[in-house]
């Protein structure tokens, strides 16, 4: 195992990852922003670095100033938790080449899934179901893409190769839309994300969201840890995400979960992962891999009893995979509500600070958050402040248990959503379970 490990990131994944270090003895270097020299984990870890000012250009997205601190420190890895650079291939190459350890898969592998429309082929390659679409760069050839969309049957979906985080992707009705749809997206890809690429897939109207975690270890090894259902979203973003999926059969999670391991030998996938599919009429179709822990890990480490943290660290040091598919069992139900400092009706991020924070508690509840007591949330970063996670025997229990943790829990001095969780806890057709993508934004009355 390490010795000293830097943790690339902030707020409730920085804190996530510094207890995982805790408990295997690794000592933790924390890295942050001219903003955040308050952030819990800052005060609790070995080491910190201040790497820039606060805008995460300067900080957080900077690779030099990250390797450096690594540098100086000693330390001889670098876990990125999610977002910022987690999915950069360039920064896990450069981690590699300064001589340290990046926590997560290698740079050819973040490259090849980081491409939407490479991702898609291998993952055809492997035997995984994907959306029916043309799989290839779309050309500046009209005819042949009216010609495409025509073969795949509107409504169709122009995505960005590079894109992520919800963005650069446009649903298209009618022929007449098409060809504006196409160049939109490509002039939105090309500023947004660097790479003009789009392509074409069929749009499915009423899926849910289904993913499978994975890990896969150096020796060839890999497991699945069974599936997340995140269809409560709103503009593409997860508001609450669950596991198992209600109604999902063991069959049909041996099928799937099999196919995203053996993707994983594959690939040479190295770490933890999450093939993300729509599932639709009872069939799963691939959109896309993260190659990172995700924010809603927990809820299968809840139900699985398996932390995928500290697994992520021993797998980077070279260990091999702590348990074999036969002893992934499944135990009752989990539900994530992510917590965001924002107004719950208009949806605007509510930075400030935090006058007063009571977190809840009782059997089945973990809370994971930096915030405390006179805590500032910066307006730099993302508006998610923390996670509340309840597991129950079955889905009944942890909504009970959600539903009471939400009740228990004060954020004072901020605005959050947590009337709008609340709310979603309460609500008749969550409860039935199985609700498509689209049911979150119809129910708040805009989509
Ligand atoms: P990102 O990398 O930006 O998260 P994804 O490919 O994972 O992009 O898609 C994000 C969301 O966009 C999905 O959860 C779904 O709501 C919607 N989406 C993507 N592709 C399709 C499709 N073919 N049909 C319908 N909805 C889609």
């Amino acid at each position: 195992m390490f010795d000293k490990i830097v943790i690339a990131n902030r707020g409730e994944i920085a804190l996530r990852i510094l207890r995982a270090c805790r408990e295997l003895g690794v000592k933790v270097v924390a890295v942050h922003s001219e903003a955040d020299r308050d952030l819990k984990h800052v005060r609790l870890a070995d080491e910190s670095v201040c790497i820039g000012p606060a805008a995460s250009v300067d900080s957080y997205l900077n690779i030099p100033a990250i390797i450096s601190a690594a540098e100086v420190t000693d330390a001889e890895a670098i876990h990125p938790g999610y977002g910022f650079l987690s999915e950069n291939a360039d920064f896990s190459e450069k981690v590699k080449q300064s001589g340290f350890v990046f926590i997560g898969p290698n740079a050819e592998t973040i490259r090849m899934m980081g491409d939407k429309i490479s991702a898609k082929n291998a993952m055809l390659a492997a035997g995984i179901p994907c959306v029916p679409g043309n799989n290839d760069p779309l050309s500046d050839d009209n005819k042949k893409n009216l010609k495409l969309a025509q073969e795949i049957g509107y409504p169709v979906i122009i995505k960005a190769a590079g894109g992520g985080g919800g963005r650069g992707m446009r649903t298209v009705h009618t022929e007449a839309a098409l060809l504006n749809a196409i160049a939109m997206t490509k002039a939105e890809a090309g500023t947004a994300f660097g790479n003009p690429t789009v392509y074409m897939e069929k749009f499915l109207e009423d899926p849910r969201h289904i993913e499978f975690q994975v890990m896969a270890d150096s020796h060839g090894n890999a497991i699945h840890l069974g599936e997340r259902d995140c269809s409560m979203q709103r503009r593409h973003q997860k508001v609450v995400e669950e596991a198992p999926a209600p109604g999902i059969t063991e069959e049909q999670r041996k099928f799937i979960g099999e196919r995203c391991a053996k993707a994983c030998i594959d690939i040479g996938y190295l770490g933890a992962g999450t093939f993300e599919f729509l599932y639709e009429k009872g069939e799963f179709y691939f959109i896309e891999m993260n190659t990172r822990v995700q924010v809603e890990h927990p809820v299968t480490e809840m139900v699985t009893g398996f932390d995928i943290v500290k697994e992520q660290l021993r797998i980077a040091a070279g260990e091999r995979l702590s348990i074999t598919q036969n002893q992934v069992k499944i135990q009752g139900h989990a539900i994530e509500c992510r917590l965001n400092a924002e107004d719950p009706k208009t949806f605007m991020p509510c930075p400030g600070t935090i006058d007063q924070f009571h977190m809840p508690g009782g059997p089945g509840i973990r809370c994971e958050t930096h915030i405390y007591n006179g805590y500032k949330v910066p307006p730099y970063y993302d508006s998610m402040i923390g996670k509340l996670i309840a597991h129950g025997e079955d889905r009944k229990s942890a909504i009970a248990r959600m539903n009471t943790a939400l009740s228990e829990i004060i954020i004072d001095g901020i605005k959050t959503n947590i009337p709008l969780q609340h709310d979603i806890m309460n609500d008749g057709a969550f409860a039935a379970g199985g609700q498509n993508i689209h049911y979150l934004e119809k129910k708040l009355g805009i989509y």
